[in-house]
Parts: C-alpha cells; sequence; structure tokens
C-alpha cells in the first residue's frame, strides 16, 4: 500500500492571488493618496513628504507581498513550487526595500525643507522624536543590511546557514515597520477603519506564515513521528535512509516531490534541508537518498537507528501532474534520480516513458535497477549517458534516444550544471517552453 496520492495544483488560484495583490496595491497607493491635500503639496518639502509617504506605503506593502511569498501557502506552492516561490521572493525583493529606503530619504528632505534645517539635523531629531521614529530606524537600518547581504556576490562567500539566521531579523524589521506605519503614516491617522483593514491584513499574512512554516511541520511532525531505521550504502558518497512513521497513509505527496529535514541529533536539529523521497512512501516506511557534498549530508551518512526526524513539507511542482502531452521523457542528472524514480511510480503504466540517466561512471548510477523496472511495466525504456562532462552533448544524446521530442513533456532533474545544459538543448531543439519542467538540486 502506498500513502495517499499528492494533491493537484489548480494554477487559477496563482491567477486569483495576483488580481488580489494588486488589487491591494492600488488600495494602498490610492489611500495615501486621497489623504494628501493640493495646499499640503504647495508648501515648502510638500512634494518629497508626499512622495516618501507614498513610496513607504507601497514599499511596506511589496515586502507584506514578500512575506506572504515565504508562507508558502500551499494551493499556491504546488503551482509555483518552491523554487518558483522563491524566484518571485528575490526578484520584489529590491523594490520594497528600495522603496522604503527611498521613504527615509524624501521625509528627511521634505521636513528639513519645511524646517528650514539641514538634513542631518533632521535626520537625527526624526530618529530620536519618538518610540515608533526609533522603532523605524533600526527597521531601516536592518532591511539595508540584509537587503546587502543578499546581494548574490557577498551571499556566495558566506555560511548557507549565517545568511539564514540573518534573513530572520527580517521578521522583526518588519514588525518594527509596521508599529510606525500604524501609528504615525498619513493613511491611518484619523482613519481608523483603514487602520483596521490594513493591522488585519499584516495579522493575517503573520498568522499564514505561522501556519505553514511552523504549525503545519509541527503537526506532521507529531503525526508522523518518524525516526531512522536504516541508512543503507548506495555507491561510494551515497547512501538510502530508511524512516519509519505512523499514520504514513495519511502523508498525502506526489512522487518527485521533497521535504525539509531536520534530524534531530546534537549537531544537525538546527538546520534543515531539501531532500525529495527516492520512492512514494510505502507505509510505514519512506526513504530518502543522499549525496555528500558538505557538512549536512556528510553527517546524514553517520545518522544512527532511532534518530527522530522533523519534517516539513511536501513541497514542489516537479510532479505528475505538469504532464500535458501524451509522451514523456525523464532526465536525471547524478543524484536527480531521486526525484525521476519516485516520479516514475506516478505515471500511468503504459505511459511509455523514456528515462535518461546521466553519470560520469557507473558507479554512480544509484537506484538503477528500481528505475528500469519501474520504467520496464510502463512498458518505457531506460539509457544510461556515462562519461566525463566535456565528452557528452545533452543536445545529442536527446536526438539520439529520445523521438518525437517536440511532442513530450520533459522532466528533468539534478544539479544546475546539468538542468542548465538540458534546458539549453531543449531550446534549441525547439521543443515548447512549457513542456520542461525542472527541479534543481540547488536554492
Ligand atoms: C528541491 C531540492 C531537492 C533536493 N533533493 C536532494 C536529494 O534527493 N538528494 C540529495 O542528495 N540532495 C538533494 N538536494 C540537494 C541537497 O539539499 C544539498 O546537497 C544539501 O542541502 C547540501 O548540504 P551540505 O551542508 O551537506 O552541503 P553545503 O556545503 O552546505 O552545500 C552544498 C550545496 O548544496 C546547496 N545547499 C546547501 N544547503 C542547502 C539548503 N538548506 N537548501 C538548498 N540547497 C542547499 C548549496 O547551495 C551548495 O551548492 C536537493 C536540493 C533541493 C533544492
Amino acid at each position: 500500500m502506498l500513502s495517499r496520492p499528492g494533491i493537484p495544483p489548480h494554477p487559477w488560484v496563482v491567477d486569483v492571488a495576483v488580481v488580489v495583490v494588486g488589487i491591494g496595491l492600488g488600495a494602498a497607493v490610492g489611500s495615501t493618496v486621497t489623504t494628501e491635500t493640493r495646499s499640503q503639496l504647495s508648501q515648502p518639502g510638500g512634494p518629497e513628504i508626499f512622495l516618501g509617504s507614498l513610496s513607504g506605503m507601497a514599499g511596506t506593502y511589496l515586502a507584506l507581498v514578500m512575506l506572504l511569498l515565504v508562507s508558502r501557502v500551499p494551493p499556491v506552492e504546488r503551482v509555483l513550487g518552491q523554487d518558483g516561490l522563491l524566484r518571485w521572493h528575490r526578484r520584489l525583493a529590491p523594490w520594497p526595500l528600495g522603496l522604503i529606503g527611498a521613504h527615509a530619504v524624501l521625509l528627511i528632505l521634505g521636513y528639513a525643507l519645511a524646517a528650514h534645517i539641514g538634513v542631518v539635523h533632521e535626520a537625527s531629531a526624526m530618529a530620536t522624536s519618538s518610540a515608533t521614529m526609533l522603532a523605524a530606524t533600526v527597521a531601516v537600518i536592518v532591511m539595508i543590511a540584509i537587503g546587502v547581504a543578499s546581494i548574490h556576490q557577498i551571499r556566495r562567500r558566506m555560511r548557507r546557514e549565517t545568511w539564514w539566521l540573518l534573513h530572520l531579523f527580517m521578521y522583526l524589521a518588519l514588525a518594527l515597520a509596521f508599529a510606525h506605519e500604524v501609528v504615525l503614516g498619513p493613511s491611518f491617522v484619523a482613519h481608523p477603519l483603514a487602520r483596521i483593514l490594513w493591522s488585519v491584513a499584516w495579522v493575517a499574512v503573520a498568522a499564514l506564515v505561522a501556519v505553514y512554516r511552523i504549525g503545519m511541520p509541527l503537526v506532521r511532525t507529531l503525526r508522523h513521528r518518524l525516526q531512522v531505521q536504516e541508512v543503507r550504502p548506495e555507491a561510494p558518497g551515497i547512501v538510502s535512509v530508511i524512516l519509519s512513521g505512523r499514520h504514513l497513509e495519511r502523508l498525502a505527496v506526489s512522487g518527485g516531490q521533497f521535504f525539509e529535514w531536520r534530524f534531530l541529533t546534537r549537531g544537525m536539529w538546527w538546520q534543515a534541508h531539501p531532500f525529495t523521497l527516492s520512492a512514494r512512501p510505502s507505509p510505514p516506511y519512506v526513504r530518502l537518498t543522499v549525496k555528500a557534498v558538505g557538512d549536512f549530508t556528510d553527517a546524514v551518512g553517520r545518522l544512527e537507528p532511532g534518530t527522530k526526524v522533523a519534517i516539513e513539507g511536501p513541497y514542489g511542482a516537479f510532479t505528475v501532474h505538469a504532464w500535458r502531452r501524451s509522451r514523456v521523457a525523464l532526465l536525471a542528472g547524478g543524484i536527480g534520480v531521486t526525484a525521476v524514480r519516485s516520479l516514475l511510480e506516478d505515471l500511468p503504466l503504459r505511459s511509455q516513458p523514456i528515462v535518461l540517466l546521466r553519470a560520469t561512471s557507473a558507479e554512480e548510477l544509484v537506484l538503477d535497477d528500481e528505475i528500469a523496472e519501474l520504467a520496464r511495466v510502463r512498458r518505457g525504456r531506460v539509457e544510461r549517458i556515462l562519461g566525463p562532462r566535456h565528452q557528452v552533448s545533452m543536445e545529442r544524446e536527446i536526438v539520439k534516444h529520445i523521438p518525437h521530442f517536440r511532442t513530450r513533456d520533459f522532466f528533468i532533474c539534478g544539479p544546475e550544471g546539468f538542468v542548465n545544459e538540458c534546458r539549453r538543448a531543449m531550446a534549441s531543439l525547439s521543443v515548447p517552453k512549457d513542456a520542461v519542467h525542472h527541479e534543481v538540486y540547488r536554492l
């Protein structure tokens, strides 16, 4: 018996969400515009103060949207996947940061002009004028520090865990910014209804983050009580971890999806890392297969039976639900076989999948027998592409092994270099973009 099938995505949810977010932005900007009078605008510093208020309102609204994106609300996550949500989060990030920075600069300038004093004098007077202004100053400094740390060249040099801990301070900055805004924002002073609506929006988004990032993972962890049963070597540096748990038949998960895993040992409990299920759960067992590439994945190979495990997920849109055309091909690079192996299980019999497994040597082809058997019962076939990177052209291999490639859906999974090479090959072979689904094993 397998666990419950995963819940299918509904793409219209994202369309509705985009419309709602757009209306919200219009309302936030509109509420600032309508509170401004012509006489206020004609005063010295009036235009700067107006633009400062506007950019503050728009900036905090977009920060709220960014928070919504990291809450990973399941109906949206199932359509966009965690990587899609993070992509939007990163794309959006410069806007709220830029707008909130502009808010601070414009207001200092505007009030300095209004009071006929220097900007440095005005800035220090403003920052210390009240508790909420002090809170706002701290919030802007924290946001700018995190913004700078997120610049690709700087972030690359940081340990992922350091960057993540630093990022947590954004929650504090947003709480401070919100407190400052509802007390002093022109859209809220003397507008109790606007203040209530804005507060409800923030509390609702905070509740979504708390429910989906903390509450649900806690409930799932306690419900399933997963613990390590066995760590089985698959190849040099690659192990399968078999976990046992309770009520796994109730865990709705699709092949190709992943969880964030937290192994509750002394050195590992504080980090969660993503690993795809390398087989659909078969109650009371689930399995993941892990390649050692760093500290955490090294330590996975030394896990003791009985180690308790906390989970967050399932996540990911790399599932059979993305399949649209009649034919299908699955391409796995290295440890990307995990998603391909579990996704194969969800393909119907007679789907005749073509599976390309790419590795440097035969030794690295893990789960090979299982994949061959799953493909065989679906009347498909498996091709193995071995050899060093510089000797293999994925474009040539696709043309050689996959007939009708313009009328197939492609599922590609593996390290970034492999996925990018396959995507370039697809583009040059004129495979439609919406036929290419991919999961990169790096966030
Ligand atoms: C959606 C997804 C599914 C994955 N599934 C598998 C799988 O089934 N089997 C497997 O062996 N590997 C999988 N990975 C990769 C695995 O998560 C990383 O190899 C692992 O987190 C590295 O941790 P480390 O501390 O050992 O190595 P590090 O030295 O910290 O990192 C090595 C590489 O992994 C990336 N990485 C590190 N920590 C994380 C993290 N928390 N989240 C995302 N990326 C990270 C880094 O960008 C770096 O490139 C998956 C990754 C993603 C994003």
